[in-house]
C-alpha cells in the first residue's frame, strides 16, 4: 500500500477549494469531494489496522502517527474551507437525505478555530500518553503475568478464592498507574477548557455537545435521564443483586461476586476455536436472515482479526469501515467466551449498518456518523440474535445454555445502564468547574457522592481506594462525553426487542429498514423507522425496566 501523502493530497484539495461553484455544480461538487473522503478513511483505517494488528511493528506505529500528526491536521483548515464554501452557495438547498450532513458541517464550521488546530495535535498527545500509560498495566496473580483481559475472565471462576486473588491482582495493576493517570487527567481538563473558550463557548460540556452535534437534547435531560436510571432501575438492579446474594449464599456481595454464575457453573464455552466461531456466526446470522448471513460472510475474506496473540491491544474492539474496498473490519481477540460471542454480535452490528447504508446511498456523507444510531446498529443485534443463540436454531448453546447466556446480557444492560449514568454524570460535573479549579480530591469526592446516590449493594469495605478511582475509565481520557450514547442506544434496544418479542419478523424488517437510512434522517426519525421512539423519560424507563426484570425472572425460572 503506498501511503497517502500531505503532497499528493494537496494539490486535489486546493483545486476543489478553488473550482468556481454554484448550485448546478454541487452534486459533481460532491462526489469529487467524497473520493478524497473515502481514500482518506481508507487510509486511516488501514493505517489503525497494521499498528493495532501487531503492536510491536514499529513502523506501523510510526506510519500511523506520521498520519495523525501530519496529515490530518492539515486537511482540518482545507475540510473547513470546503464546508464554508458548499455552505455558502447562493440557492442551493441539500436534498432532504443530506440535511443532517449539512447541520453537522454548520456545527464543525461554528466551532472550528485554527487556533484550536494545533490544540487538538496536543490533546492527541495526550491520548498516546493514555495509552502507553495504560500499556504498561502488569497483572501478576499466584506469580503469574496475565492480560487483563485474561484475568479478568478469572471473575466468572465459580472459585469465590480465585476469583478474589484475580479482583486484587487486577486492581494492583491499576494502582500502579492512577497517580499518573490522575495527573494525566487534569492536563485533559485544562487543555479542554482553551479548546471550548477559543470556540467562544462557557465550558467544555458546551463545545463538545456541539461538537457532538447533539441538537435533540440538552444537558438537562441527560440529567433528567441520570434521575430516572437512580429511581426506576437501580431499585432493582439492587433486588437482583440480593438475589444473587442468597443464591450464592454469601453474607455480603463483593466486587468479585457479580460476574460469576449464581449456581456456581462453569463459565459458558460458546467455541473452541476462531474458526468455530467464525463459521458458527456465519450460520447464526443466516439463521436470523440469510441477508445478514451473506453480509457476514464478506467479512470471512480477511477482515476480521480475531485470532488473540502476544501483540495485539488488549480487550480492544472494533468494528472499522473501508470506503473505497467498501469492506467493514472487525479487531478483537477471542478467546472462547460468552463476551466474545457478544463482542462479536455487537460489532457485526456495525458492519451491517455500514454495508446496508453503502449499498443504498452514493457518499459517505449519507452514511451514520451519530453514535446515537450506529450504537442501536450495534446493540439491537446484540438483542436480536438472542432467539438464534441455541445451536438447533443455528448457533452455539444448547436450550439452558442459551438461557443462561440471555439472562447474563439482559442483566449486564441493567448494570450498564446504571454505569453509564455514572460516568456521564462525573463527566458533567468535571466539566461545569473552572478548570484551574479542579483536583484529583475533588474529582475523587464528587465520584463517591455519585455511587452513593446510585447504590447498587455492593460490599466495598476495604477497597475504598478502587471505588474512588473508578473514574478512570478510558472514556473520560480518550473519547469526552461519548459514553451517555450507549445508554440512549440500549433504551432503543430494549424497545427493539421489546418488538422483537411480539413479532421477531416485524423487527427484524424494521431494524434492517433504520440500517439502510444510514445518517439520512434525523434521530427521531431514524428511530421510528425501527419502529420505536427516541425519547430516554423516566416513563419509558419504568417501562423497559419492567420488562427486562420480568424476561430475567422467567429466564431464571422459581
Ligand atoms: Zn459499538
Amino acid at each position: 500500500m503506498t501511503p497517502l501523502t500531505w503532497e499528493a493530497l494537496e494539490p486535489r484539495l486546493t483545486a476543489l477549494v478553488d473550482r468556481p461553484l454554484d448550485a448546478a455544480g454541487v452534486p459533481q461538487f460532491l462526489l469529487d469531494v467524497d473520493a478524497i473522503e473515502r481514500e482518506v478513511w481508507e487510509a486511516y483505517a488501514g493505517l489503525s489496522r497494521a499498528k493495532d494488528e501487531d503492536t510491536a511493528d514499529e513502523a506501523a506505529k510510526a506510519a500511523y502517527l506520521a498520519f495523525v500528526q501530519s496529515v490530518l491536521p492539515r486537511i482540518e483548515p482545507v475540510s473547513d474551507a470546503i464546508n464554508r464554501k458548499l455552505l455558502a452557495v447562493a440557492g442551493y438547498t441539500p436534498p432532504a437525505a443530506l440535511a443532517p450532513a449539512w447541520a453537522a458541517m454548520r456545527d464543525q464550521i461554528d466551532l472550528y478555530r485554527d487556533e484550536n488546530v494545533p490544540l487538538q495535535v496536543e490533546e492527541a498527545t495526550l491520548q498516546q500518553r493514555y495509552g502507553e500509560i495504560t500499556g504498561r498495566t502488569r497483572v501478576l496473580l499466584d506469580g503469574e503475568a496475565l492480560t487483563i483481559a485474561a484475568a479478568t475472565a478469572k471473575l466468572e471462576e465459580s472459585d469465590r478464592g480465585l476469583r478474589e486473588r484475580a479482583y486484587r491482582a487486577i486492581d494492583a495493576g491499576k494502582e500502579a498507574l492512577r497517580d499518573d493517570l490522575d495527573a494525566l487527567f487534569l492536563e485533559f481538563a485544562r487543555l479542554r477548557e482553551r479548546v471550548a473558550r477559543n470556540a467562544g463557548l462557557p465550558d467544555y460540556r458546551a463545545y463538545q455537545w456541539r461538537a457532538m452535534h447533539r441538537h435533540e437534547y440538552a444537558p438537562e435531560d441527560a440529567l433528567a435521564l441520570h434521575e430516572a436510571v437512580a429511581q426506576e432501575l437501580v431499585p432493582r438492579l439492587r433486588e437482583r443483586r440480593e438475589a444473587r446474594r442468597r443464591r450464592m449464599g454469601l453474607d455480603t456481595l463483593r466486587p468479585w461476586d457479580l460476574q460469576a454464575d449464581p449456581e456456581g457453573r462453569p463459565p459458558l464455552k460458546p467455541f473452541a476455536s476462531v474458526a468455530e466461531l467464525e463459521s458458527g456466526l456465519v450460520r447464526m446470522f443466516h439463521a436470523l436472515d440469510p441477508e445478514l448471513g451473506a453480509d457476514f460472510a464478506t467479512l470471512l475474506d480477511g477482515w476480521m482479526d480475531l485470532e488473540p496473540r502476544a501483540n495485539k491491544v488488549p480487550n480492544l474492539g472494533y468494528q472499522n469501515y473501508f470506503p473505497v474496498s467498501k469492506r467493514p473490519y472487525i479487531y478483537w481477540s477471542a478467546v472462547g467466551t460468552d463476551a466474545d460471542l457478544l463482542t462479536m454480535r455487537h460489532e457485526a452490528g456495525h458492519a451491517f449498518h455500514s454495508l446496508a447504508t453503502e449499498r443504498a446511498w452514493p457518499l459517505v456523507k449519507h452514511g451514520a456518523y451519530r453514535p446515537e444510531v450506529n450504537e442501536l446498529a450495534a446493540q439491537a443485534l446484540e438483542l436480536l440474535t438472542l432467539p438464534v443463540l441455541a445451536r438447533d436454531r443455528g448457533g452455539f448453546y444448547d436450550e439452558a445454555d442459551a438461557r443462561r447466556s440471555q439472562a447474563m446480557l439482559l442483566d449486564r444492560v441493567f448494570g450498564l445502564l446504571v454505569s453509564i449514568c455514572q460516568v456521564d454524570a462525573i463527566q458533567h460535573w468535571i466539566y461545569q468547574q473552572p478548570a484551574e479549579n479542579l483536583t484529583v480530591e475533588g474529582i475523587d469526592a464528587a465520584w463517591n457522592a455519585i455511587l452513593d446516590r446510585f447504590d447498587t449493594g455492593v460490599d466495598w469495605s476495604g477497597l475504598e481506594r478502587a471505588r474512588t478511582k473508578g473514574w478512570h475509565v478510558i472514556h473520560l481520557f480518550q473519547f469526552p462525553f461519548y459514553y451517555l450514547e450507549y445508554g440512549l442506544a440500549y433504551l432503543g434496544a430494549l424497545q427493539v426487542y421489546e418488538r422483537a418479542l411480539r413479532d421477531p419478523a416485524d423487527a427484524l424488517a424494521g431494524y434492517r429498514r433504520m440500517l439502510a437510512l444510514g445518517g439520512t434522517r434525523p434521530l427521531d426519525e431514524l428511530y421510528a423507522a425501527a419502529g420505536i421512539e427516541f425519547r430516554f423519560d423516566r416513563a419509558l424507563v419504568a417501562r423497559l425496566a419492567e420488562l427486562v426484570s420480568a424476561k430475567m425472572a422467567e429466564d431464571e425460572g422459581p
